[in-house]
């Protein structure tokens, strides 16, 4: 699949079995999966239809403060979390065709997909903690594993 690199944007193609393995950016070496992606509608589809990892999204605006609050805890987590998830933001004031057919009625919202399907969405600036949640569920539902 073709990955731009969170660090430098450049366009990355990577074998989708090379997803767990902690790809790096060709360009500037740095791993392509430990940062937040931005994406517009192609990006977006490429990787709904090419990854097998969740993808969690950050709607947002630059003129929204709680947004901009937010985005360093939506960054750490994507370094912590990255290999198993990939962690996207979607600037809806740039993109507003996205957040319109999303329906995203405030932001910031986190909404989390499989593929296509949208798992769910919460909207608010999660706090570290409530984000860390949201994220085990993430994972344990990507495990098949639905102990709770
Ligand atoms: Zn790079």
């Amino acid at each position: 699949m073709l990955l731009n690199c969170p660090h430098c944007q450049k366009a990355n193609r990577v074998p989708d079995e090379r997803l767990a393995e902690q790809p790096v950016c060709g360009s500037c070496g740095q791993n392509l999966l430990n940062g937040v992606h931005e994406l517009d509608a192609s990006g977006l589809a490429s990787l709904q239809a090419q990854s097998a990892l969740p993808l969690i999204i950050d709607f947002w605006a630059p003129w929204c403060g709680p947004c901009r609050s937010f985005a360093p805890t939506f960054k750490a987590a994507a370094q912590k979390h990255g290999g198993k998830i990939i962690f996207a933001k979607i600037d809806t004031e740039a993109q507003q065709a996205l957040g319109a057919r999303f329906n995203i009625r405030s932001i910031p919202t986190l909404a989390v997909f499989s593929g296509a399907t949208e798992l769910g969405r919460v909207s608010g600036a999660l706090p570290p903690a409530q984000l860390e949640e949201l994220i085990g569920q993430v994972l344990q539902h990507i495990d098949g594993s639905h102990k709770s």
